[in-house]
């Protein structure tokens, strides 16, 4: 599916992450060719974040699409679909267990995010992939190309760009004035590695996937990561600036950890167990999203996918099967009409904006569910009526 004598025109995808790389294979699977700049030196998805469940009707798609769903499911846990939710006293509101075996049907089984890029990455042309270009700027020119202003003092023009930078995407002004939001949630980060052999008590409590302890506006999260490392979350739905004006050291992980438990004084031992096994290495994040339904200006040469296009809380599970959704629509749109970049673009956007606003509404739904009054009782009780309507269909 090459465009034949006519010469292709040059598109570049900005970030290297599960969007851009996901972008980039099924382009690459339909004769066509771009590039990819990513800010790193190498690729650094192992480092970042944890397990992610990957769902039929958007990121396995996807993966189906860039001719890699018997690999994802030689790799992917369906066990890490388990899914317990307690309140701070540890009684439990949900203690479901997966069904191990792939059905094929609404299952959404676990990847990490460092296997799921690796897969991604591995049939992917080395020289597609350009490591240590950080965008700057990104300017439209009179021609209607773009130039790209990388910090290395590199710069290049293409028709086409697509942002896949996440949230703080340098691609987004060119398309409005509009910036991410606090969502009111700040996350601290924490890892408990090898936890079956390590922590065994903790591992058998915590199941084969997720463990959500929510009560008083706050949450500890337990993820199990295909490497065995439990993935812990301490959450917390606070002003923009807690971080600093909590006066916990976080740089010293001894003390913030100390302080962090003192936080959670009242809670059940074996969920505070999470905050006293984990290493000593804490990540504080603030979550950003972008307004629901949030669109911008059209512009026939640039677009974004993922993060950059509609981050949003994590609370839906959905951020990496949009980013990866969007890039199949998105491919599949431009191999339609890769002499009409615009056409590829509108009808991209327009599947893009009713998916992604969908999802937003739930991901904003279920954070401030999680952080509710009786937050435990309240999640159980949604849970019970999807899985209803759902029987009922
Ligand atoms: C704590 C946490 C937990 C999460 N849990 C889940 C979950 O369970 N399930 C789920 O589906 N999603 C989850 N998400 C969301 C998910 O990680 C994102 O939605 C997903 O990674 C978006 O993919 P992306 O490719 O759009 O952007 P990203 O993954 O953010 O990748 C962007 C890439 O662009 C590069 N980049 C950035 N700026 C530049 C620049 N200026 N120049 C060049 N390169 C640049 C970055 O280095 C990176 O490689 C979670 C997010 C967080 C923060």
């Amino acid at each position: 599916m090459t465009t034949g004598s006519k010469e292709q025109k040059r598109i570049a995808i900005i970030g290297a992450g599960p969007g851009g790389l996901t972008l980039a294979l099924i382009l690459q699977r339909h004769g066509i060719q771009s590039v990819v700049y990513e800010r790193e030196l190498h690729d650094q998805s192992h480092e970042r974040g944890g397990s992610l469940d990957l769902h039929e009707e958007s990121g396995q798609k996807a993966l189906k699409e860039a001719g890699l769903y018997d690999k994802f499911q030689t790799l992917a846990r369906y066990e890490g679909e388990d899914f317990r939710v307690l309140d701070k006293s540890g009684n439990i509101y949900i203690d479901d267990e997966a069904d191990t075996e792939p059905d094929g049907a609404g299952a959404r089984p676990e990847i990490d995010r460092g296997v799921l890029c690796d897969l991604l990455l591995q049939e992917i042309h080395a020289d597609t992939i350009k490591y240590g270009y950080k965008l700057d700027k990104a300017v439209t020119l009179e021609n209607g190309m773009t130039e790209l202003q990388f910090e290395n003092g590199f710069v290049d023009t293409v028709h086409l760009v697509i942002g896949s930078d996440g949230a703080f995407s340098r691609v987004r002004p060119l398309l409005t004035d509009i910036d991410v939001e606090y969502s009111g949630l700040t996350m601290i980060e924490l890892n408990i590695l090898n936890a079956a052999a390590n922590y065994p008590e903790l591992a058998a409590f915590n199941k084969r996937g997720k463990m959500f302890g929510l009560d008083d506006h706050k949450a500890i999260i337990g993820q199990v990561n295909g490497d065995g490392r439990i993935k812990v979350y301490a959450a917390f739905r606070i002003e923009k600036d807690w971080l600093e004006t909590s006066g916990i050291p976080f740089n010293q992980p001894k003390e913030a950890k100390e302080r962090l438990l003192d936080i959670f004084q009242d809670w059940d031992e074996q969920l505070k167990d999470y905050i006293r096994f984990a290493e000593d290495a804490l990540l504080p994040r603030r979550i950003y999203m972008l307004p629901i339904g949030f669109q911008w200006n059209r512009n026939p040469g640039v677009t974004l996918i993922g993060d950059a296009a509609h981050v949003m809380s994590p609370f839906a599970g959905e951020g990496v099967n949009m980013a990866m959704f969007d890039a199949l629509e998105l491919a599949l749109a431009i191999a339609r009409h890769n002499d009409d970049f615009s056409k590829a673009i509108e009808e991209y956007e327009e599947i893009m904006y009713a998916s992604s606003s969908e999802k937003a509404r739930d991901s904003d739904y279920s954070l401030k569910l999680c952080f509710s009054d009786n937050a435990a009782a309240n999640l159980a009780e949604f849970m019970s009526s999807i899985i209803d309507q759902h029987n009922r269909q």
